[in-house]
């Protein structure tokens, strides 16, 4: 944390932790944000909802004042030809008590527009301007950040830096740090899901995808136990998944086949937990693509009041 003093706040924020937001159009916006692009969008919000004490909402979007989201994100012709500029977000604030400043409903958070500067899709699943070292998913980053009250940083690392280049693709400590001054710390997660899992490895490790309740929760993930020599390998995955009862699947979603017993890639679940209740029958051998299901009955654990 030696550059946790190198955030920058702008003044207002949100009175609250809960904030709402939508796919804005009209008004300022040129367009819509694409649904090819919404998913960009929204892990991008996760991201700031993980390391703080914000919690975003989405809400249908309304450029009426009294219905407006608090976040309105769209699309707009930024013109960045001269200036570069492929991002902006406007505000206003009013007076809150004890001289503290309030941001007002419909901040507008402005991502350049690919019909005017096309998004070319990388490899890793995300989409860079044509032209820019500059991702999607960090111009929304930065913007939410401004929407949410940081300002410029003066840490080249840090997404809120005034350049975004492959320096600062992602939030750095003096981000999470300016979030934190702003929101506190993200609540702890209540629930906790423990899956052992092992594989026979061929030309590559078993890989998996969990699903709960249909949201995924984890993968794509590699399993890297050995089964044949009797290993196994715990995943945890923590969550708000609430009391239940829950359906748990496993995906196996790279198989593989060389003609032999010994030359077989397989993926084994040797059981699971919830919340530290052991879930009875739950094991399953996935010898190809395939997915297996677990019924995870509603358990008695302890409760936390928050
Ligand atoms: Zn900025």
């Amino acid at each position: 944390m030696a550059n946790s003093s190198a955030y920058a706040l702008e003044g207002p924020k949100w009175p609250t932790q809960t904030v709402t937001w939508s796919f804005a159009a009209g008004d300022q916006f040129s367009n819509a944000i694409g649904t090819a692009y919404q998913g960009t969008i929204e892990q991008a919000l996760a991201r700031w909802a993980s390391v703080s004490g914000v919690n975003f909402v989405q809400v249908a979007d309304s450029s009426d004042p009294s219905q407006a989201p608090d976040i309105r994100i769209g699309f707009s012709t930024l013109n960045p030809g001269p200036t570069s500029e492929i991002g902006d977000t406007t505000f206003s604030y009013t007076a809150g008590a004890g001289g503290s400043q309030s941001f007002l409903p419909s901040v507008l958070v402005s991502l350049e527009d690919p019909a005017q500067d096309p998004l070319l899709a990388d490899s890793g699943g995300g989409f860079t301007y044509q032209g820019y070292a500059t991702t999607l998913y960090q111009t929304a980053l930065h913007e939410i950040g401004h929407a949410l009250g940081l300002a410029h940083s003066t840490d080249p690392n840090a997404v809120m830096f005034p350049t975004l280049g492959p320096s600062n693709s992602d939030l750095d400590a003096t981000d999470i740090a300016g979030a934190q001054a702003l929101y506190g710390a993200p609540a702890p997660a209540p629930d906790t899901l423990v899956v052992t899992m092992a594989e026979d490895a061929w030309q590559g490790d078993a890989q998996f995808i969990a699903t709960l309740d249909g949201n995924v929760i984890g993968g794509p993930q590699a399993v890297t136990a050995s089964h044949s020599a009797g290993d196994a390998q715990n995943f945890t995955f923590q969550g708000n998944f609430g009391p239940g009862p829950h359906e748990l699947a496993i995906s196996f979603i790279n198989d593989a086949w060389g003609g032999t017993s010994s030359t077989d890639r397989n993926l084994y679940v040797n059981g699971l937990t919830y919340d530290g209740a052991n879930v009875p029958a739950s094991s399953a051998s996935l010898w190809t693509n395939s997915t297996a299901y677990f019924q995870i009955p509603v358990t008695a654990h302890a409760g936390t009041a928050v």
